[in-house]
């Protein structure tokens, strides 16, 4: 039950940014004694209960459900991969409290190794120091030239973390109703409709992925290919000269294992296609050998395929956009409401999901403050 009187943040999306943001705000309003009548609500055409290879269906666009995922820096050479970089830190952090308050929820600490073949400048500056210090991430080492694969002139491993996406944004789905959050299954055409969608909305957080009519917008189609593989215990990446990528993503908790992948901006088709898969499967041949020759106990074996996915991250040009966008008229009781932005996560919304949710929260924490003035003012008029 949505309770009509209360005072409702409604936030667009049931995505890993959506969720994550929602659980942050449900604390922001248990930690402020004035705001205990308040209540989040979670609005969303599409709601995590995908498991491939049954016949529940998501759209190509819901890009939560298809992610691999696992955690793996890059560098941060630019404004947008320091910020983005600083954001991963927060939710490493927040993953190993995660875990220890629970281990079946979807998440899981595995050894991540990466290998090139044409590394750039960023890649071959760092160090364990520098690695560790910059991600949150431990167990940095560079591999040696005889371990690593043909045709690659750059190596290293570290401690990671794996993500069986379906299972860990139902988790938090779950996570966010046990704490009184409600949920209403709908499809907007606008923002602005979100804030009439329940009674008494105070301000409105876009985390739609895609966003609304957003023109700097664009997806980067991701075509993997889940197996039936249970024989991967690491999680392991090899960027290619030519620009392309291989990855073995293990979904602990039953979800077989992601080969990946391709990373194609602005491609809009929602197939796969025969000649990817294939290339995609022949082409993780030399890194299965890799990681399971490096220590797995485990022994290779005959991968079938479940599911050939196509998936599309909600990319943006110069990064999230993590804003408030004010309303013309603030001090009219009849204006629009605050919408506070959070969408266009590209390829890494899971590993960046808690540093963004963070920072949603204290934006929502100075407009919650801003609100308050704003009535008061109205009320002395
Ligand atoms: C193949 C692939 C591999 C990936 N691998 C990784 C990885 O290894 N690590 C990583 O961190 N990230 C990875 N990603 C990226 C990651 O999946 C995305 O960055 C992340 O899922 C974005 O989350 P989101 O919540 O912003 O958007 P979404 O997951 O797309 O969620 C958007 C939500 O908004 C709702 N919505 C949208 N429009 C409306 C509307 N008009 N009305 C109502 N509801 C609406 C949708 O129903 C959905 O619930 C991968 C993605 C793909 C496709």
């Amino acid at each position: 039950m949505i309770h009509n009187s209360s005072p409702t943040i409604v936030v667009i999306g049931c995505g890993v940014i959506g969720l994550s943001s929602a659980l942050s705000l449900q604390e922001v309003l248990r930690n402020d004694k004035s705001k205990s009548s308040w209540q989040v609500v979670i609005v969303s055409k599409e709601w995590p209960t995908s498991i491939p290879g049954a016949p529940t269906h998501h759209s190509i666009e819901y890009s939560s459900m298809w992610a691999g995922a696992h955690v793996r820096p890059i560098p941060g050479t630019t404004e947008q991969l320091r910020q983005e970089g600083l954001w991963l830190k927060q939710t490493v952090s927040k993953f190993n409290s995660l875990l220890k308050a629970g281990n079946q929820i979807g998440l899981a600490l595995a050894p991540a190794i990466e290998v090139f073949e044409a590394p750039g400048n960023g890649y071959k500056a760092q160090t364990a120091e520098s690695f560790e210090a910059d991600s949150g991430l431990k167990g940095y080492r560079e591999l040696t030239a005889e371990e690593l694969p043909n045709g690659t002139v750059l190596g290293f491993e570290y401690e990671s973390y794996c993500i069986n996406s379906p299972v860990y944004c139902g988790d938090l789905l779950r996570k966010f109703i046990i704490a009184g959050g409600k949920t209403i299954n709908a499809t907007l055409r606008s923002v602005d409709e979100a804030s009439i969608i329940t009674p008494n909305v105070q301000f409105v957080v876009n985390a739609s992925g895609i966003g609304f009519n957003d023109s700097k917008v664009f997806p980067i189609r991701g075509h993997i290919v889940l197996t039936n593989s249970t024989c991967f215990d690491k999680t392991i990446t090899r960027q290619n000269m030519d620009g392309t990528w291989n990855f073995i993503i293990p979904r602990f908790f039953s979800g077989g294992t992601v080969i990946g992948g391709t990373k194609e901006p602005h491609d809009w088709r929602r197939q796969p296609d025969s000649a990817t898969c294939h290339r995609l499967i022949t082409g993780v041949q030399d890194l299965k050998q890799h990681v399971l020759s490096n220590g797995s106990p485990s022994q290779p074996e005959n991968m079938s395929v479940i599911q050939e996915i196509v998936g599309r991250r909600p990319a943006r040009e110069g990064g999230l956009r993590l804003e408030i966008e004010f309303p013309g008229n603030m001090n009219s009781t009849e204006s629009k409401l605050p919408v506070l932005h959070a969408y266009g996560a590209g390829g890494r919304g899971f590993e960046i999901s808690w540093g963004v949710a963070e920072s949603v929260a204290e934006l929502a924490r100075s407009l919650m403050v801003k609100l308050d003035q704003i009535k008061g003012r109205l009320a002395r008029l």
